[in-house]
């Protein structure tokens, strides 16, 4: 398998050495930036497959660095916060970031998400760009922008994530539990609800409506 590329970007060096440490022994390439300006800078020439990046950094915020990232790369962002305040929590997420770690962290947790969150954005790279996806809907997958009519559809992080994992598995019936640990990660704390709440999202912004079908008992299938 091709060595894939962490750059983790945190200004606590003993953090950032774990997190070097154990991605190493795991097989990954890894490099460390101690602040978010030297972190951006080093992006340019690195190219790193996925980013873990801290919250709270002393030059630039972990957000502001997020967000600047996402608009310049197409790569998956795992934000590493103290913080378990959940309007915290989707601050970053509006910013762009992928997941959520807090610290102080499992590595074995953190090694577990940055595969399934690479494994999640490979499947999506499938789609072709500007790809018509459904009726009257594109998905520009490398601006992860969805339009419906040639308008933009606002998507958070996960409802994206969501709808082009139906739209990569057609007739595909999948339990609201494979969906929690496809599109949230395994160990995600939420329950079944978030994902029923997120399908009528989907639902209403997309258009898609009963495309989206329910499938009693069992869970959801998308059917062109
Ligand atoms: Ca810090």
């Amino acid at each position: 398998m091709e060595q894939k590329k962490i750059m983790v970007i945190e200004d606590e060096k003993p953090i950032a050495d774990i997190l070097k440490y154990g991605f190493e022994k795991e097989g990954f390439e890894v490099t460390c930036a101690y602040t978010g300006g030297s972190g951006l800078e080093m992006a340019e020439d690195y190219a790193p497959d996925m980013v873990l990046l801290d919250w709270m950094l002393p030059d630039i915020a972990g957000v502001d660095v997020c967000r600047m990232l996402t608009e310049r790369y197409n790569l998956p962002i795992i934000m590493l916060t103290a913080r378990s305040n959940v309007e915290d929590k989707l601050y970053g997420l509006e910013s762009g970031a992928d997941d959520y770690i807090t610290k102080p962290f499992d590595l074995r947790e953190v090694v577990a998400r940055v595969r399934t969150i690479l494994r999640r954005f490979e499947r999506v790279q499938g789609i072709r760009k500007e790809e018509p996806a459904a009726e009257g809907l594109t998905v520009s997958e490398q601006e992860r922008m969805v339009c419906r009519n040639g308008e933009a559809v606002e998507l958070t992080p996960k409802e994206y994530d969501l709808l082009l994992h139906f739209l990569k598995h057609p007739r595909q019936v999948f339990t609201r539990v494979i969906l929690l640990e496809q599109i949230w990660g395994y160990d995600y704390a939420g329950d079944t609800r978030t994902v029923d709440i997120h399908i009528q999202r989907l639902r209403r912004k997309t258009g898609l409506g009963d495309k989206l079908v329910t499938v009693f008992g069992v869970g959801y299938k998308y059917v062109p």
